[in-house]
């Protein structure tokens, strides 16, 4: 995993911050901050692409699709201040990996330890949706996230579209992929030096509130990852 020698984990959130290579998410993520939704109506929207978020001496990635329109796009935060955030860190923070069990806003105190965030394209999506050729842009933020994080030891992807996007990008690193990777809750892969992946379907409300995705059935994940750390 080697880092260009002057790149950052800050210089990597400010270039994502600034990017503006996919028009049409860009003029998306505008209109949704102009527009706003009744709700938070009295609320300023961030509205630009939302960085990763979490600790630099993570073992733990977590790999999502994109923010909300109406979470991270308006907080400015991945996975704040919207249900599927609300599901993802209560479960982090039962498995001792966030500080506190809600994510609201960038100044609510919020830490993860041992845990970093990053989703497979920076800027929220019509429809939660990123086209294939919008993930592909955005890969390269999250290959210098991979490189930037030398402890990792496991992978967390939420859904197939994060698993799809992430293996391009181990692709891209050079790393073998084993064949035959399936996709399923619960499902792990090893990923050679002590690195393994591990399978969840995403925390969306669409699982969430069909009972598709438990708190039970995500800690049953997170408990195989804490033990993998566990042995080293
Ligand atoms: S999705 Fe990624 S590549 Fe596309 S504009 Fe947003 S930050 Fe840039």
């Amino acid at each position: 995993m080697a880092a260009l020698v002057s790149d950052t984990l800050s210089r990597v959130s400010r270039d994502v911050v600034g990017c503006e290579r996919c028009p049409r998410l860009r003029r998306w993520c505008r209109e949704v901050a102009r527009t706003k939704v009744k709700r938070f109506r009295d609320q300023g929207y961030w509205g630009r692409p939302v960085p990763g978020f979490g600790d630099p001496r993570a073992r733990l990635l977590v790999i999502g699709l994109a923010p909300a329109a109406h979470g991270g796009n308006r907080t400015g935060r991945v996975f704040t201040g919207d249900r599927s955030g609300d599901f993802l860190f209560a479960g982090l923070h039962r498995a001792g990996f966030a500080s506190h069990p809600e994510s609201v806003g960038r100044d609510d105190g919020q830490r993860l330890r041992d845990c970093y965030i990053a989703p497979v394209a920076r800027c929220a999506p019509p429809a939660n949706k990123p086209t294939p050729a919008e993930i592909v842009s955005c890969r390269e933020y999250l290959l210098r996230e991979w490189a930037l994080l030398p402890d990792l030891r496991a992978v967390l992807v939420l859904g197939r579209i994060a698993l799809d996007g992430f293996l391009a990008m181990l692709r891209e690193t050079g790393r073998p992929v084993p064949r035959g990777l399936a996709f399923g809750h619960g499902t792990t892969h090893d990923l050679g030096d002590g690195v393994r992946l591990f399978c969840s379907f995403h925390v969306s409300q669409q699982n969430t509130f069909t009972g598709r995705l438990t708190p039970r059935s995500f800690d049953a994940v997170l408990a195989k990852v804490k033990r993998h750390l566990a042995r080293g």
